[in-house]
């Protein structure tokens, strides 16, 4: 074969550790606490009758359909942030808003501040565009604000991304005083806030409001991104952003220029549930399923890993995050040999743009294990570490 010329940026798309696991943890047998699937047997059905109309299967518009737009604006509005059906875009996933962003953002060198750990996939996009990732560190319920201060003033990063709510991969969900702190940052630095939000449905117990920071900002421009991914099936890719107005001319040609527009049926299957008598009914029982799945896995863990490491409980999303005690490392050997004996775990150092950071870290999902899983893999992912720190 001829040598293949590709573009340069193409050597920042590293082999993704996360892609290598995943593709272990379907094997048959193994127990996954790897990957971030939504447990599909708590999913409501899709109201199909929706998608019956043979009109929406001819092309439709960049923007999105008119109904989905103005369903989600006020679905948007629920969280406090106003926003005009103008304002929404539909994505096929909120990834692809990341990919907007990163598109529209990102120069070579570009310097981006994300949270320390962060999520895989928009590391790795913002890094194929070249960012420069700088990391704040992070704690059960915000990120560490001098930090975060200091960032922005020595850095003057282009754009800051996050996930107040239920962060993936750490389960933090950010104070509202931590979410004013930030917002009155990002005005006084000028500095455009990416918010990336696919864990708000999946509130399991909330005691506070989550307004998101986008509300909150009074000049900073921002980027809110949203999906249905957790609640409404992810296969069906359905996703949306809304954005400051100044924004938008540039997102929807990013959209053209991407895919032309998100398919159709599935917009009209989502308006239709947003509009739907059932919708807080199918959330709430969403809700009660991964509550009693989150519940499992904190009785499981504190079993197994009460001596060898410290958590928070997760209020919600779909992950507990580890942090080994002592000379405890959750390495690449632990994880080849958890393979071996058939349970799956993602590593810390997946979710750090400076991997050493997350040695002794561990994400765990628990929405799609069973609680007698829960009791045989953390036991044998504990023996496996523990045998590590003796070798
Ligand atoms: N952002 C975060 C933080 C995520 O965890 C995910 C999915 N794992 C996404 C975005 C993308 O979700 P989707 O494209 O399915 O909407």
């Amino acid at each position: 074969m001829a040598r293949l010329q590709l573009a340069r940026r193409t050597e920042r798309l590293k082999s993704s550790l996360v892609r290598d696991i995943l593709a272990a943890a379907v094997q048959p047998g193994m127990i996954s606490f790897a990957g971030g699937l939504p447990a599909a047997d708590l999913m409501p059905a899709l109201p199909l009758a929706a998608t019956a109309d043979a009109g929406l299967y001819q092309y439709g518009s960049s923007e999105g359909e008119p109904a989905f737009r103005e369903a989600v604006a006020g679905w948007i509005g629920e969280t406090g942030l106003k926003v005009s059906p103008d304002q929404v875009l539909a994505l096929a996933g909120s990834q692809q808003g990341l990919d907007f962003a990163a598109k529209l953002l990102i120069d070579e060198g570009t310097p981006v501040l994300c949270e320390a750990p962060s999520y895989v996939a928009a590391l790795q996009v913002f890094e194929l565009f070249g960012a420069k990732i700088l990391g704040v560190p992070l704690s059960a319920d915000g990120p560490d604000l001098a930090a975060f201060e200091a960032r922005l003033r020595e850095d003057r990063p282009r754009a800051v991304y996050l996930i107040p709510c239920f962060q993936n991969p750490s389960g933090a969900c950010y104070s509202m005083d931590a979410r004013r702190a930030v917002a009155a940052l990002l005005d006084r630095y000028d500095t455009l806030l990416i918010e990336d939000e696919p864990y708000r449905s999946v509130a399991l117990d909330v005691d506070q409001p989550m307004t998101p920071i986008c509300a909150l900002l009074e000049r900073a421009p921002w980027i809110y991104l949203g999906s249905f991914s957790k609640i409404l099936w992810p296969g069906w890719r359905m996703g949306y952003l809304a954005a400051h107005p100044a924004l938008m001319p540039h997102l929807v040609r990013l959209k053209q220029a991407a895919d032309l527009h998100t398919q159709r049926p599935g917009q009209m299957a989502v308006a239709h549930w947003l509009g739907s008598e059932g919708r807080a009914a199918d959330l709430d029982g969403l809700r009660s399923g991964y509550r009693l799945r989150r519940d499992a896995m904190q009785t499981a863990l504190q079993r197994h890993f009460g001596d060898i490491a410290d958590w928070t409980v997760p209020r919600g999303g779909l992950f507990f995050w580890l942090r080994l005690r002592g000379e405890l490392e959750a390495t690449r050997a632990v994880l080849d040999q958890a393979l071996a004996q058939g349970v799956a775990f993602m590593p810390g150092e997946a979710f750090f743009a400076e991997p050493e950071l997350g040695r002794q870290c561990l994400r765990l999902n628990y929405s799609r294990s069973t609680p007698e899983e829960m009791e045989r893999g953390l036991a044998l992912l504990a023996r496996c570490l523990h045998e590590h720190a003796l070798a």
